[in-house]
């Protein structure tokens, strides 16, 4: 699993820390989400209510974390965080959920990876806000019922579609995050480098952009390695040519594949022939898990149109091809 990447070091997480948007104004596109997100926000406040509870989904660093710190700044609440995977016995939620306070936000991230008697405490408390606690074992077991203040529950999940319809259902509000434009993570970038106080040029920031698979956390990591880069071999500022010697010293290619992504590619077309071949397959094939090859790098390159997804299997697009510098073999299945 990715759940820690290994080039995210201490340095790297205060940087991350200090370069998250405050307030709705300053998060840089998703608009519709944006949008969406203040509508319920604004009408929670004027009802003087805890607004709906809130499920983000897409694909790891677009922002879902710094939306959920957003709407508890902008309701003016404390945030509480947990995740999926921390929690795995229903006593661990509801000694978190028992801990809230009223109008709290409570953020789980990996909302989908929760054990299953969790998930079934978690329908009770976002729907009546109540938990009941089992006393007791066998036949002489009974269930208090504890009464929670209302909260807002922030669930974040890496595709929708992995949580169960029930948990899914209870969230009054879904919003999808996309990857970002390149001309949106320029402006991430322009404003990443005046909080760190780098000299990025245009130029230098729109090479960086093209190259940061269209994800914010990763546009920031990359910066922050250029500007190293330029510190240590060049005058110090972020420039196109700073960027380029940069991103191939860390192996990044022209198209801002990372290393999973291009595992995928390779396998796919040097293995398989090109496909079709199944998920599971492939997934075995680079090492990780299905889950992890599904919503983490199967969605960046079917939006660069380097694989395709058919009934059959996943393919390699004749692009996919080119990109590994590879000619298709004859009837390969573009
Ligand atoms: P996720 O929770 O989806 O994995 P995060 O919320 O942790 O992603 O975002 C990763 C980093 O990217 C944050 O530190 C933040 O600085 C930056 N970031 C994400 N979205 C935006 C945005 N829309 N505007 C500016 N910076 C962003």
């Amino acid at each position: 699993g990715r759940l820690v990447e290994p080039a995210e070091d201490l340095d790297d997480r205060a940087a991350e820390a200090a370069l998250r948007p405050g307030s709705l104004d300053d998060f840089v596109g998703q608009r519709a989400v944006r949008e969406q997100l203040s509508l319920v926000l604004e009408a929670a406040r004027r009802r003087g209510r805890a607004p709906d509870h809130v499920l983000l989904s897409g694909p790891p660093g677009l922002g879902k974390t710094t939306l959920a710190m957003i709407v508890a700044a902008e309701l003016g609440q404390s945030l509480r965080i947990s995740s999926g995977p921390a929690i795995q016995h229903a006593g661990d939620l509801a000694a978190v959920l028992s801990s809230l306070e009223e109008g709290e936000v409570l953020f789980v991230d990996e909302v989908h990876r929760m054990a299953r008697p969790a998930e079934e405490m978690l329908y009770v408390a976002m729907e009546d806000f109540r938990v009941d606690v089992v006393v007791g074992k066998g036949a002489g077991a009974t269930a208090i019922p504890l009464h929670l203040p209302p909260f807002t529950l922030v669930g974040a999940t890496t595709r929708s579609g992995l949580l169960p319809a029930p948990l899914r259902d209870r969230f009054g509000f879904t919003g999808h995050l996309d990857f970002y434009a390149p001309d949106e993570l320029e402006q991430v970038l322009r404003r990443s480098a005046q909080l760190l106080g780098v000299e990025l040029t245009a130029a230098g920031g729109a090479e960086i952009a093209r190259r940061s698979r269209g994800t914010p956390r990763i546009a920031n990591r990359l910066l922050r390695r250029v500007r190293d880069w330029s510190q240590v071999r060049g005058t110090g500022v972020v420039d196109a040519d700073a960027a380029r010697a940069a991103l191939r010293v860390y192996e990044v290619d022209e198209l801002g594949l990372d290393r999973l992504d291009r595992s995928v590619l390779d396998a796919l077309c040097r293995r398989f022939g090109g496909g079709p071949v199944g998920l599971s397959t492939l997934a075995v094939a680079v090492g990780e898990e299905p889950d992890t090859v599904e919503t983490v790098a199967e969605p960046f390159l079917v939006r660069e149109g380097l694989l395709g997804r058919t009934p059959r299997g996943r393919v390699a697009t004749a692009d996919g091809w080119a990109h590994l510098g590879l000619r298709p073999p004859l009837g390969a299945p573009l």
